[in-house]
């Protein structure tokens, strides 16, 4: 650690992209909790075996616009933040791509349950662009397949049923206990194992802000828990944070 450039460590979860139109799936009163049915469109086993699982997810895909989402003032928030020059990751459990869209450094992007912005074969690992996917169900292709080899299409995430990458993990993991500061937002922690991220930073000495709209798990432990509204929360905390430098 640097003491004249501590590392800053930001988790973030779906509450920083509800302001931009994306919906929190996961949360307590998300999709995936309400509809077991939804819930098997990203269930790994489901998608594979059943034409019609996949069908109904590329239409649930092509209907959601997600793609087309915009960051709002979270994300420009921790732009302002690296752009400061404090160095800054950001390990984050969404998978909509806006912290780079924002104009976040994407090699300091770690995406801890990949990106719905880029489809995979099943079968070659060939990736392409969503984009590009979707277009093909929108002119008629119900369940567009791998234009190299005929494989399975799906997005390039982690799905129910899957594990998280180890070696992005393991990477998270030491950035967590390397930073002087950890910040989470938007993040219910109770997933894990990511959820255990912030704990390793305190282990290892850091201070913990909480920001999220609802009481998490890791509040104690927390020397500052914001429950304000992200978009307005965040962009005074990079505000503070920065003031105190100069
Ligand atoms: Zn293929």
């Amino acid at each position: 650690m640097n003491a004249e450039h501590p590392l800053i460590a930001v988790l973030t979860g779906a509450g920083i992209s509800t302001d931009s139109g994306i919906p929190d799936h996961r949360g307590p009163n998300g999709l995936w909790q309400r509809d077991p049915g939804a819930q098997r469109l990203v269930t790994v086993g489901p998608y594979l075996s059943d034409p019609e699982v996949r069908r109904e997810a590329w239409r649930m895909r092509a209907a959601g616009g997600a793609l087309t989402a915009e960051p709002n003032a979270g994300h420009r928030a921790l732009v302002a933040l690296e752009r400061s020059g404090l160095p800054v990751r950001i390990l984050t459990q969404n998978v909509d791509g806006l912290h780079q869209r924002a104009g976040q450094t994407p090699r300091k992007v770690l995406e801890l349950h990949g990106t719905a912005r880029e489809t995979t074969c099943v079968d070659c690992r060939a990736t392409g662009p969503m984009e590009r996917a979707l277009e093909r169900v929108a002119a008629g292709e119900p369940d567009p397949a791998c234009l190299a080899c005929g494989g399975i299409l799906r997005p390039r995430t982690v799905m129910f049923g899957e594990q998280l990458d180890g070696a992005l993990l393991r990477q998270a993991a030491a950035i967590s206990a390397a930073c002087e500061l950890f910040i989470a937002v938007g993040t219910s922690l109770k997933v894990h194992p990511v959820a255990a991220l912030p704990y390793e930073a305190v282990r290892a000495g850091a201070r913990l802000i909480v920001v999220n709209g609802e009481p998490t798990p890791l509040d104690e432990a927390a020397e500052e828990v914001v429950r304000e509204p992200i978009s307005t929360a965040l962009p005074a905390l990079v505000e503070r944070l920065t003031a105190r430098r100069g």
